[in-house]
């Protein structure tokens, strides 16, 4: 075996090794295997929940001002290493530079709401709520959370969850993926040195024995996951189950809706981006087109078929690149499966990616853009969530029809609707079944202060990721009554129910 560099864990402030397995990080540009990420045991989980309780008390009375100015050295920090951050990112998962840079961005936006949680804790007052007697609700940590995130964002998404998670007064544990670990330790290790005390965050590579560990152990109070549905139920079933608080976001299937009002050029524009950025590996990827009338999908197929013969598939470091490689061989494999299967099944394959060859990159897992035409509700690739730079049009008839697949569809994250119809927008936001809606917005990934959540088998759990819910999901209510009774007056006992009448 050669001998790649080691990517380890982060545990008390320290870089340390833990468990024997250890598995290959690829480039997926080149095909290569460039560093080992070691997969952690359950010994050393604990370990790292260990040092998370340890640290617990001592942040937890930590003012949360100063709790803040962490994170607001964290973002600087950020910023200021954005160009060594991204070059990580691309190598492992694939990305455009550009497209790190914004997601890095992204996720330093959720550091900045981090550090206003000074004033998000401030909790509820009420004088007089009986005589002399006055309440409040204020905002308390949970103890020791952790965090579990998916390939496709390896900066963004742990950004979504620990900081919110620490400024609120808690300790946290992340697992980030094993397909590409580097980047979120690296962003950990940035925390450190913005002064965030040893333990307060802990980070353990691994896969299931690690995330077993987290979702078993009687100390770990909150599990925030993002990642694919089926592991999301189970996170949630599992996690629930052992007593502790849920949130699991999974998988998508999200369609756009194209009037035959629209500005089909702009719209065109809008879904290759949506389509084909970050190679379809985003969960709030368009997919899917539901085009109202012929003479609309008609003109969509063909504006796309124009646009995407322009488009350039090349490794994520090139600055002309406008699409990377999908992340690992074996998900190159299942995508490139779904082609063969939208094929078999009848569909139309307009444009047929699956040629692509990139001079120089032969071993890299490059699968080119692929349209198709005519993917009807019964197919697979309707139904399943591909992940990949794959798109398919469907011709419906009418707004009512693309309403119903929609609605009738097992994932509810993201949806958008291109039109100049105000009523018609107005009538598809209210009565769609889906946690997140664009008008002429074909990525309505809500900024660092809304929330984010899918509806359906997109979300398990009650309360979005970051924004406000974050807030709520990493702290718990205590409503507290006082009242001082004066000195010296004598108060006979009461047996009815206190109130104010
Ligand atoms: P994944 O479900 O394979 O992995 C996510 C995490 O779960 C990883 O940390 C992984 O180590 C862990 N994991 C995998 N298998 C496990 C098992 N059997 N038991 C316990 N833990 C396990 O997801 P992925 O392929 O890394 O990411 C892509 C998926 O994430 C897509 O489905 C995408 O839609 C989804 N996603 C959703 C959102 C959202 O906000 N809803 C955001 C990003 C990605």
């Amino acid at each position: 075996m050669q001998n790649l560099p080691q990517i380890q864990h982060l545990i008390d402030g320290q870089l340390v090794a833990g468990g024997t397995r250890s598995q290959d990080v690829f480039n997926p540009a080149t095909g290569l295997a460039e560093k080992r990420v070691l997969l952690a045991d359950k010994h050393t989980v604990e370990q790292a929940i260990a040092s998370a309780q340890a640290a617990y008390p001592a942040w937890r009375a930590t003012p949360p001002l100063k709790r803040a100015r962490v994170m607001s050295r964290l973002k600087t920090l950020l910023e200021d290493n954005a160009e060594q951050l991204c070059a990580l990112l691309t190598a492992e998962h694939g990305k455009v530079l550009s497209d790190s840079m914004g997601e890095l961005q992204r996720g330093i936006e959720n550091v900045e709401y981090a550090s206003y949680a000074p004033e998000l804790l401030k909790g509820e007052h009420s004088k007089n709520v009986g005589p002399a007697m006055d309440s409040w609700s204020e905002f308390q940590p949970l103890g020791v959370t952790a965090g579990i995130t998916p390939f496709n964002f390896p900066i963004m998404v742990p950004l979504w969850m620990w900081p919110m998670a620490i400024a609120c007064g808690n300790t946290f544990v992340l697992k980030p993926s094993e397909r590409d670990p580097s980047s979120a330790l690296l962003v950990a290790e940035l925390a450190l040195q913005a002064g965030l005390p040893p333990g307060v965050l802990n980070v353990v590579n691994g896969d299931k024995e690690a995330v077993d560990t987290l979702l078993t152990d009687k100390r770990v109070q909150a599990i925030s996951f993002v990642g694919s549905t089926p592991i999301a139920e189970y996170i949630y079933a599992t996690g629930c189950a052992h007593g502790k608080r849920v949130q699991a976001l999974g998988g998508a299937k999200n369609h756009a809706v194209l009037m035959p009002d629209a500005d089909i050029g702009n719209a065109v524009s809008a879904l290759m981006g949506a389509a084909f950025g970050s190679c379809g590996e985003r969960c709030m990827a368009i997919p899917l087109v539901l085009a109202v009338g012929d003479a609309t999908a008609d003109a969509v197929v063909a504006g796309l078929q124009a646009e995407i013969a322009k488009m350039k598939v090349g490794p994520g470091t090139d600055a002309d690149s406008d699409m990377g490689p999908l992340v690992t061989q074996a998900h190159f494999d299942k995508v490139k499966g779904y082609v063969d299967q939208g094929v078999k099944e009848g569909a139309t394959l307009v444009v047929d990616g699956r040629t692509v060859s990139v001079p120089g990159h032969e071993g890299g897992y490059f699968l080119g853009a692929c349209l198709f035409d005519h993917v009807k509700p019964g197919m697979t690739i309707y139904q399943e969530e591909i992940f990949g730079p794959v798109l398919g049009v469907m011709r419906v008839a009418t707004l009512r029809e693309a309403m119903d697949l929609i609605n009738a569809h097992e994932y509810g994250n993201g949806t958008c609707i291109f039109t100049r119809d105000g009523e018609a927008a107005r009538y598809f936001s209210d009565h769609i079944l889906v946690g997140m809606v664009g008008i002429n917005v074909p990525l309505p990934v809500p900024v660092a202060y809304h929330s984010f959540g899918g509806w359906k088998r997109s979300l398990f759990g009650d309360l979005s990721a970051y924004g406000p819910d974050a807030v709520r999901f990493y702290t718990k209510r205590k409503t507290i009554t006082q009242r001082w009774p004066s000195a010296g007056v004598r108060e006979g006992a009461v047996y009815s129910f206190p109130t104010n009448r």
